[in-house]
C-alpha cells in the first residue's frame, strides 16, 4: 500500500490546472460526485440487498490510489462536494488512507465538502479520524430504534453499535443526519419517535421512499410507503414549515415548530427531483453512472489505466456527461414487479 504522500504525488498536474466545469446537455452543472468505494457490506438490509449477495472479486476494484486519482480529476473539473459511500464504505480496508489523502483538496479550497454515508457500524472506531480529515457532516442510515426490528431490517446489524457510533461522531464534533427508509408495515409506527430522538440530539432526519433497484426477496410494492402519506400523518401532530431548498439535492426540508429540528423528504416516486440534478455516481470499479435510475454507464477504469496523463480520463468524463439523461423512470405499482434498474443500491451507493 502506498503512503498518503505517494498518493498525492500520483495526481497529474492537469488535475490542478483550471479547467472547464462539467455542464450536461440540459445545462445542469455537475458539482457533486458520489463514490461507492466497495460493494460489500456488513449488513444485508432487506430493501437493499438479497441475503445471498454475490460481490465483485477484489481484483476488479480500483485501488485507493486510483480512486483518489479519479476523484481528483473530477475536483479539477469543478466538483465541489464528494460523498464516499458504498456498500458500507467504512468496511473497506485502509479506507482512512483515502480520506486522509482527499482532505488535501479541502485544505487547498478546491473542495467544499468531503462527506460520507454510512450504516454507522464502524463509526466508533473512525469518527475522530474522519473529523481530523475535515469531514464535518455525515449521513447515518437508521430505520428504527428498536433492537429486534433493527435486526429484522438489516438482517446482520447490531443497533447498539450504531447508536454508539452516532454518539462518537457527535462527540467528535461531526454533524450527523439520519437517513431512514419509510417502510410500510415495518417502521410506520416509529416515525414520530425517531423524529423526536433525532431532534433531541440536534440531528436532522430525512425519510426516503424505497426505490426499485435490484432484485430482492420481498416485494417492493409491499415495502413502498409514499412520503405524501407520511407527511400527512405528521401534520396531525406537528406544525411543519416549508424551508427554502439550500442543498440543491433531492431532499425537500421542513422545520418542525414543536422540536425546532428539520425533516427532509426524498421522494423519487411521488415527486421527481431530476430537473435540479447536479450529481454523478462512480462505482468501485470505475464505472460512472450519470443517473441513479438508468442503466447507461461509462467505463472510466480503462482510460484511467491507459495513461499516467489524465487527458484520456478527462475526455472520457466529457463524453459520458454528454449522455446524462434528463431523468429517471422509477415506478412502483402492482403491475411493475421488475426493478427499474437491475443493479442494487449498494453498487452505486444511493
Ligand atoms: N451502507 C451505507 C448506508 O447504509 O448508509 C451506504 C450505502 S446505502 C446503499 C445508501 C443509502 O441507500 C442508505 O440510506 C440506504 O437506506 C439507502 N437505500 C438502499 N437501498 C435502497 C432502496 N432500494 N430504496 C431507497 N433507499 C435505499
Ligand atoms: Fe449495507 Fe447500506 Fe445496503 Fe444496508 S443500505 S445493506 S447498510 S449498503
Amino acid at each position: 500500500m502506498k503512503s498518503v504522500t505517494n498518493m498525492a504525488q500520483m495526481i497529474s498536474p492537469l488535475a490542478n490546472a483550471p479547467q472547464a466545469p462539467i455542464i450536461d446537455p440540459f445545462g445542469r452543472h455537475v458539482s457533486y460526485l458520489r463514490v461507492s468505494v466497495t460493494d460489500r457490506c456488513d449488513f444485508r438490509c432487506v430493501y437493499c440487498m438479497s441475503e445471498d449477495m454475490h460481490f465483485l472479486p477484489k481484483q476488479d476494484l480500483l485501488t485507493l490510489e486510483e480512486l483518489d486519482r479519479l476523484c481528483s480529476a473530477f475536483i479539477g473539473r469543478g466538483v465541489k462536494k464528494l460523498r464516499i459511500t458504498g456498500g458500507e464504505p467504512l468496511v473497506r480496508r485502509d479506507i482512512m488512507q483515502l480520506f486522509r489523502s482527499l482532505s488535501r483538496h479541502l485544505d487547498s479550497g478546491a473542495l467544499d465538502e468531503l462527506t460520507v454515508t454510512t450504516n454507522g457500524s464502524q463509526l466508533s472506531r473512525y469518527a475522530s479520524e474522519l473529523a481530523a480529515c475535515g469531514v464535518r457532516r455525515i449521513n447515518v442510515s437508521l430505520d428504527t430504534l428498536k433492537a429486534d426490528r433493527f435486526k429484522e431490517i438489516t438482517r446482520w446489524g447490531d443497533l447498539n453499535k450504531v447508536l454508539a457510533g452516532i454518539e462518537a461522531a457527535l462527540q467528535a464534533g461531526i454533524h450527523v443526519k439520519i437517513n431512514a427508509v419509510a417502510l410500510k408495515g415495518v417502521n410506520d409506527d416509529e416515525i414520530e419517535t425517531m423524529i423526536e430522538w433525532a431532534h433531541g440530539l440536534g440531528m436532522d432526519i430525512t425519510f426516503i421512499e424505497v426505490m426499485p433497484m435490484g432484485d430482492i426477496e420481498p416485494s417492493r410494492f409491499d415495502q413502498y410507503w409514499p412520503l405524501t402519506q407520511v407527511k400527512a400523518q405528521l401534520l396531525d401532530r406537528y406544525t411543519l414549515q416549508d424551508l427554502e431548498d439550500q442543498t440543491g439535492g433531492p431532499a425537500r426540508y421542513v422545520r418542525v415548530k414543536e422540536t425546532g429540528g428539520r425533516i427532509g423528504f426524498i421522494t423519487p416516486l411521488t415527486h421527481n427531483f431530476c430537473e435540479s440534478c447536479n450529481r454523478v455516481r462512480l462505482t468501485c470499479t470505475g464505472t460512472l453512472y450519470m443517473c441513479l435510475g438508468q442503466e447507461d454507464a461509462a467505463d472510466l477504469r480503462a482510460p484511467l489505466r491507459a495513461s499516467t496523463s489524465d487527458e484520456p480520463l478527462l475526455a472520457a468524463i466529457d463524453a459520458a456527461i454528454l449522455r446524462k439523461p434528463k431523468g429517471h423512470d422509477f415506478i412502483i405499482d402492482r403491475a411493475t414487479s421488475r426493478p427499474a434498474v437491475s443493479r442494487h443500491m449498494s453498487v452505486t451507493g444511493g
